[in-house]
């Protein structure tokens, strides 16, 4: 193994500074676990709206962007934090791209120009990655809001004088988001127009980010193995499956890790009673709290399915109301916490009117009250479409809550059904994508939840396993080796 690596992240969002998903917690995890094994880390992010008022801590740093876009000048700052040894965090400071209310979007959609705005984003990356007197060796990009960096950093080597760049690394948390927009701005780039053809950045007439990033990227990890062989197929490839495939050497599956110092039923200050595998105790009176707290009828007795999302097409809520409706004539209760997409949260707010006492929808973003749902339930529902890896059902096996998963992606990588291994169960999983099959499902819950005994055993299971950070890092770091060294 070779010594300390020196590494550039970048990343649209970052826990606890901003964040939409999942994205924010595995960037953050992985940037400190990377620390933590002593590799020098960098970490590139842009400065969002109330980040410093949230954050007093952060430095200015003495580094003046000022980056061609298309064909205007933009002008940047840059902060600092400094959250642990080995690990800086570098956020861009533009006011006019990054002091909005929302990250993406507006009430009404996405911002307009957040091709310019995520281009220029990439430009920073780049900047960074060229003039930090330390030389990353490596620039680990996620997701297409950072998609322009290995194009960037391939234009600066061949037409601007770079001997040698950093090699690069794209990871696709998901592969639904691509970052496409009309042709024209790809001008906000700069770059030549040799990287614009079908097998780089061009996609269908389009500029792509996310194509942009595969193609040009010296290696790609994706979130989980079962992801990394679902999109390379065209009914999980979002249009991308034959670029994948074609780079499909160099494509790495990592099941994303979890941050136990965070997510933990001990020493957790957003519950009323810490628990563990040995005393489930405390989960009991967790979940007469979140009854009390959601205005649900408290009762031990009665099963408490929960569910923390982004209420987003991919996440299966589209066959979760109608199985919701089919069995919420049976002594079961609800509650949902998420935030999204209009339609949804209508549709979840009418069915809490409809059965008070047993259904709970709190529409909003709250990590306190996704803790407490977490910890309360018993089990927690998640039947997505496509899951390129999942938190939440890894949160709830730590939790000793059963997630009920569909077996895609990550839910199926991390979840084990009592039919494939009744030893080692710790949820429950269904195959197709229907509302019947999360009916039989949820009733196999039901019927579960009459057993305590195999239910506690199963509980246990899920709270023992270990998706810890150190052992993904490692992972990490062999792919980085692999790209560096081939190794
Ligand atoms: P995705 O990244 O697709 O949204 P994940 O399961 O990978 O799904 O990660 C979701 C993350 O966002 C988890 O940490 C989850 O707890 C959190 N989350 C999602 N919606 C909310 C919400 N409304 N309030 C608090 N946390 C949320």
């Amino acid at each position: 193994m070779a010594g300390p690596l020196k590494l550039l992240l970048a990343s649209a969002e970052v826990h606890p500074y901003s964040k939409t998903g999942g994205l924010a917690d595995m960037v953050a995890a992985l940037a400190k676990a990377l620390a933590k094994a002593g590799h020098q880390v960098g970490l590139v992010t842009p400065l969002y709206k109330g980040i410093r008022q949230a954050h007093p801590g952060l430095r200015h740093f003495d580094w003046q962007l000022d980056l061609p876009l298309g064909n205007r000048r933009v002008q940047a700052r840059v902060w600092t934090a400094k959250p642990r040894p080995g690990l800086t965090l570098y956020f861009i400071d533009q006011p006019e791209f990054f002091q909005r209310d929302g990250l993406y979007t507006d009430g009404r959609g996405e911002y307009l120009d957040n091709a310019e705005r995520f281009v220029f984003l990439g430009k920073c990356v780049a900047n960074l990655a060229r003039y930090l007197p330390w030389q990353p060796q490596l620039v680990h990009v996620h997701d297409w809001h950072v998609g322009a960096v290995p194009l960037l950093l391939r234009h600066q080597a061949r037409h601007e004088g770079w001997a040698k760049p950093p090699a690069t690394c794209l990871t696709i948390h998901n592969l639904a988001y691509q970052g496409q927009y009309a042709s024209s701005h790809y001008w906000s780039t700069n770059a030549s127009w040799e990287f614009f053809h079908t097998a780089g950045a061009e996609f269908y007439g389009d500029f792509n980010l996310l194509k942009a990033a595969i193609a040009f990227s010296d290696g790609i990890t994706t979130v989980s193995p079962r992801y990394a062989r679902e999109i390379t197929t065209p009914e999980f490839g979002c249009g991308l499956d034959g670029i994948l495939r074609a780079r499909h050497s160099v494509l790495t599956g990592i099941l994303n890790g979890v941050d136990y110092d965070e997510w933990r039923t001990t020493k957790n200050d957003y519950l009323v009673k810490p628990y563990s595998a040995r005393d489930l105790q405390g989960k009991a009176e967790n979940k007469l709290a979140l009854q009390k707290e959601l205005g649900l009828r408290p009762s031990a007795k009665v099963p408490l399915f929960g569910s923390v999302t982004r209420l987003a097409h991919q996440k299966g809520l589209d066959i979760a109301l109608p199985a919701l409706e089919t069995l919420l004539d049976q002594p079961l209760q609800f509650a949902l916490l998420g935030s999204g997409s209009r339609e949804y949260q209508v549709a979840f707010e009418s069915l809490a009117r409809r059965y008070p006492g047993q259904v709970a929808v709190r529409i909003g973003y709250d990590a306190g009250l996704s803790h407490r749902i977490e910890a309360g339930s018993d089990f927690f529902l998640m039947p997505s479409r496509f899951e390129p890896c999942g938190l939440n059902q890894m949160y709830s096996l730590r939790y000793g809550t059963l997630p009920i998963v569909r077996a895609v992606g990550g839910l199926d990588d991390s979840v084990t059904d009592l039919r494939d291994d009744p030893l080692r169960a710790n949820g429950i999983k269904f195959h197709e994508y229907t509302t019947g099959a999360l009916v039989k499902a949820m009733r196999k819950a039901l019927a579960l939840y009459e057993a305590p005994d195999l239910l506690n055993h199963m509980r246990r299971n899920g709270m023992l396993m270990d998706f810890s950070w150190e052992h993904t890092a490692r992972e990490y770091v062999a792919v980085y080796e692999r790209i560096l060294f081939g190794a």
